[in-house]
């Protein structure tokens, strides 16, 4: 049986304000671990006081290696290699840094087997901590394609981690708070199946609402019970009107939030906003969000252990 609670935020779009709300909830909801899986901005242990606990390579992947030593210098690789990944420089063949797209090709070709099929260093992920919140959290190389990879490598770690905690008695509580990527892509897909819910954080204007149309239908597809905030809810109320009308029976609107400056701030300060601004109307407005989504979330546990039985 699934002790942990996973609830993953998406966006379908950067700016929406998906890393500040995930902080902010984590205020309230009070995980023990939060997962960042942006792995290609991630940003998450930015807005913490952070200190490094724990840091791992990432190889997801293979990528060619040429062996100097049994290479005879035909040139076959470099003709043969459709991204351009081998270069020649004084009638040496090597592979250039982080362009092998991991075809084998070239290896299998060789006529020497002078070239090595090595594990590709795609980044790292790392622990850190801050007032008691664990944060797993990744950096993925520039030009390294592997982000679905890596986004499962540091969700995955961040479940064992927390399924830990709570067989040993230890934590806040029994929460994976995940910030998924933006978008539809790999990333995303790799945080949310098997999530116990959704929550998509949107905007009202025609492409954040499109954007909301889309993951709704990815969140379905893998039967992930949804749940949206309205972030900038006061841009347009036809839009809002609108949203709620597209949630029905889809999803639960758990809260809207007006546009507010405090979101700026609080990137800037390294601050989750009920931080940062304790006494202010959005910290009181995520607060009720959070009560919210705790309730919803409380229930469909309850309704999938009610299944499993
Ligand atoms: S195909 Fe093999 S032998 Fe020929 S240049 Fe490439 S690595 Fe060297
Ligand atoms: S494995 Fe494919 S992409 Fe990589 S260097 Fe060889 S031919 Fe190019």
């Amino acid at each position: 049986l699934k002790t942990i609670k996973e609830l993953v935020v998406l966006s379908g779009k950067g700016g929406t304000g998906k890393t500040s709300v995930t902080a902010s909830l984590a205020c309230f909801l009070k995980p023990s671990v939060l997962a960042d899986c942006d792995v290609d901005a991630a940003n998450l242990s930015m807005l913490y006081s952070v200190q490094e606990k724990r840091r791992e390579d990432f190889f997801g992947g293979n990528e060619a290696q040429i062996n100097s030593e049994k290479c005879s210098a035909c040139g076959l690789c470099a003709e043969l290699c459709r991204f351009d990944a081998i270069e020649e420089k004084g009638g040496v063949y090597s592979v250039m840094e982080g362009r092998c797209e991991g075809c084998k090709l070239c290896v299998v070709k060789c006529p020497e087997e002078a070239i090595d099929w090595k594990p590709a260093h795609n980044g790292v992920w790392m622990v850190s901590k801050d007032k008691g919140i664990n944060i797993f959290h990744a950096e993925l190389n520039g030009g390294a394609e592997n982000s679905g990879k890596l986004a499962t490598k540091v969700r995955g770690e961040a479940f064992q981690y927390a399924e830990q905690l709570v067989s040993r008695g230890e934590g806040n509580s029994d929460l994976l708070l995940i910030d998924g990527p933006p978008g539809i892509g790999c990333p995303v897909i790799a945080s949310l199946t098997g999530a116990t819910a959704a929550l998509i954080v949107t905007e009202p204007t025609p492409s954040g609402f499109h954007d909301l149309k889309r993951i709704l239908e990815l969140a379905a597809h893998f039967r992930i019970p949804s749940m949206i905030l309205i972030n900038k809810a006061d841009l347009n109320s036809a839009i809002v009107d609108e949203i709620y009308g597209f949630a029905k029976g889809k999803a639960e609107v758990v809260g809207e939030i007006p546009y507010s400056e405090l979101f700026h701030k609080a990137q800037k300060a390294c601050s989750p906003i009920p931080e940062l601004a304790p006494e202010s109307v959005e910290t009181e407005l995520l607060r009720d969000i959070s009560k919210k989504i705790s309730k919803t979330l409380d229930a469909i546990s309850a309704k999938k252990r009610g299944g499993e039985r």
